[in-house]
């Protein structure tokens, strides 16, 4: 410790700059170094990525990226932005496609339907909203400002 000392003492007598400036200046660099870094790091990230949600069939849905998947999509109601409850019980009744749909139903809006997607259960219906986010990506239509 007291060798570390001197040689800090040395270092300013040497350059003729404070002691303290001897110790904070490479902290200081370090901190820049680790800034810059991040900031390449965020320059560099896709722009897509910063694309969360959207509305699609008159509801919101929001997600996340990993890598360039889409993960953790899930949809909410546009009047009280709470989750939204998935119906899909219909599809298991009947084999005909045009007749199995998806409803979306908000528990604090009185249960009320806030959107369906025909064509298949729910497996079906949030692939379509992937394909929708994925187009849009692909079309660099998508806007990452959207207030929904
Ligand atoms: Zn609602």
């Amino acid at each position: 410790m007291e060798k570390i000392k001197s040689y800090i003492s040395e270092l300013g007598q040497a350059y003729n700059i404070p002691e303290a400036l001897v110790v904070a200046a490479p902290i200081f660099l370090l901190f820049i170094a680790i800034f810059l870094t991040f900031l390449a790091v965020k320059l560099l990230e896709p722009k897509y990525r910063l694309y969360k949600q959207d509305s699609f069939y008159n509801l919101i849905w929001k997600w996340k990226w990993k890598k360039d998947e889409i993960v953790d999509l899930w949809c909410y109601c546009p009047t009280c932005k709470s989750m939204l409850y998935v119906d899909d019980e219909n599809c298991k009744t009947t084999a005909t496609l045009g007749d199995k749909i998806t409803f979306f139903i908000c528990h604090e809006c009185n249960e009320s339907e806030k959107g369906r997607i025909r064509g298949g259960d729910r497996r079906f219906a949030f692939s379509v909203i992937k394909r929708e986010i994925l187009g849009k990506v692909r079309n660099k239509t998508f806007d990452i400002y959207l207030d929904l």
